[in-house]
């Protein structure tokens, strides 16, 4: 890019970064704060300002002002980067915040294997070495019938490990309708490929029959692998495959596989979000659990731990114990293992499941899924007077309304969630500026959603009486900004 004259005056005009530093702004910092801090602050607010004048959006330098901008940077340094948030979206498992919130058992186990030595892989049967992987495999063989398992980083590293053990260098046939890009980068040919598995598609976007499976065994197919569609759902003119079918279609192959050489044809199933039981409450779009998959005839299935399990990010593969021992001896169980918070946090939630009331009470993510619309209608009643009592209506008023809470995380689709929210209609300021003080200018950053307008909060995935007054807060705050 050419510069003109007047723009190689003003960069020529730029304070050097330690003229900054001396600014009266900044001299009570530069005292307290690491020097790397103090440079990295005004260095960045300097680069702005040059990249203003390459622009040609500013025509002047102001040193006091650049000045300021470097404290408003090195403030943000100093602030804590991962931090707690309030989820006003009522979208549950959201990826973006967290996805799960833990379950206070959960967050206790954490606590007691951060703060101490554990037994993580001490065995105090044999009083010597153990495995990390014991903590929770006999429950998660429980809980899902199967005959062993193992948990790893997160499902996208499950998805990973199966597939490159069992169908590197051979061929995997999944349908069409299934090839499914999750978010954040999930792709099943992708995974596939990093995999060195030969994907083998079969059948159309909308429709697969088992013929298509059938017609495209060869020799070399190693796996039979269903994909859980998760964020998307097909209507109307389709069909799939069904787990019985596929079992019964991998049995008749096998038997004619004499050669011990050969690869036996495993089903397998990415379920996603993998429910450990069935949500009653959403009817026929509950999510498969993985004991009836595991029933129907899949070897081995996995799932994500922070989704409707509501646990902490893990990828849990259950299935055939001799399959499950290879993948305990495959490397990428190393390179992919929970770490002891992890195991401590997941092992805590599974022992809820073997009471599926004190499952869906204390578990949050189950809790906020299963809450009645009644209770949804308190929630959002109590907030509304946190908020009524901070603001007046001069500056907004507050409605309750009926709306709509989404499960997210890839799960439960099409199934709308009867909420209500708290509404603010803004007489001073506006919504897009109110969400975005409640965001960038508040400690905790609250997440609300804008629908014509309206500011909405959706008291469902709110989760303490605290947070109303958090919200409160904030918005007097905001108010108090001087909005117009
Ligand atoms: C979410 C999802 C994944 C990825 O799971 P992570 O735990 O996020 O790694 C993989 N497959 C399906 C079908 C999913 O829904």
């Amino acid at each position: 890019m050419t510069q003109s004259k007047a723009q190689q005056e003003l960069l020529r005009e730029l304070p050097q970064v330690e003229e900054v530093l001396n600014s009266h702004l900044l001299v009570e910092l530069r005292a307290t704060l690491p020097h790397e801090i103090m440079v990295d602050g005004a260095r960045a607010a300097v680069d702005a300002w040059r990249q203003d004048i390459l622009a040609a959006a500013i025509d002047f330098v102001d040193v006091d002002r650049i000045a300021e901008a470097a404290l408003q940077a090195i403030r943000l340094i100093q602030t804590p980067s991962l931090r707690s948030a309030i989820n006003a979206t009522g979208v549950i498992v959201h990826t973006n915040l967290g996805r799960s919130v833990l379950a206070e058992e959960a967050v206790e186990a954490v606590t007691a294997v951060a703060r101490n030595y554990s037994t993580l892989e001490y065995d105090v049967q044999t009083c010597d070495r153990g495995s990390r992987h014991a903590h929770c495999e006999k429950l998660i063989c429980l809980l899902t019938g199967a005959e062993a398992a193992i948990a790893v980083n997160n499902n996208a590293a499950a998805v990973m490990m199966v597939l490159s053990e069992f169908a590197s260098e051979h061929e995997a046939i999944v349908s069409r309708g299934e090839l499914v890009e999750i978010g954040g980068s999930f792709r099943v040919p992708d995974i596939m490929e990093l995999s060195r598995a030969t994907m083998v598609e079969v059948g159309t976007t909308n429709k697969t029959h088992l013929a298509d499976y059938e017609n495209a065994l060869t020799p070399d197919t190693a796996m039979l692998l269903k994909v859980h569609p998760s964020n998307y759902r097909m209507v109307g003119f389709t069909e799939s495959v069904n787990i019985k079918d596929l079992r019964k279609l991998a049995d008749e192959e096998n038997r004619t596989r004499t050669q011990k050489s050969d690869p036996s044809v495993l089903v397998y199933e990415d379920q996603g979000s993998g429910a450990l039981i069935r949500l009653d409450c959403f009817g026929s779009y509950a999510e498969p659990a993985v004991s009836e998959s595991l029933q129907q005839g899949c070897d081995l299935v996995s799932f994500s731990g922070d989704k409707l399990l509501g646990g902490p990010q893990a990828g849990i593969i259950a299935g055939r114990k001799d399959l499950i021992a290879r993948l305990k001896k495959n490397p990428l169980a190393r390179a992919l293992r929970l770490d002891k918070m992890t195991l401590a946090a997941l092992e805590a939630t599974l022992r809820l499941y073997f009471d599926k009331d004190e499952a869906l009470r204390s578990i949050p993510t189950l809790h906020m899924l299963s809450m009645s619309t009644d209770e949804a209608q308190a929630r959002a009643t109590e907030l509304a007077k946190y908020i009524e009592h901070e603001i007046v209506p001069e500056q907004a008023t507050c409605t309750i309304e009926p709306e709509i809470s989404r499960a997210g995380g890839g799960a439960l689709p099409m199934c709308d969630i009867d909420t209500f929210v708290v509404s603010l209609r803004f007489k001073q300021g506006n919504a897009l500026e109110c969400e975005r003080f409640l965001i960038q200018e508040w400690m905790v950053p609250i997440v609300a959603r804008i629908k014509k307008e309206s500011l909405l909060f959706d008291a469902r995935t709110i989760l303490r009486a605290e947070d109303y007054q958090e919200i409160a807060q904030a918005l007097k705050a905001y108010f108090e900004t001087g909005v117009q």
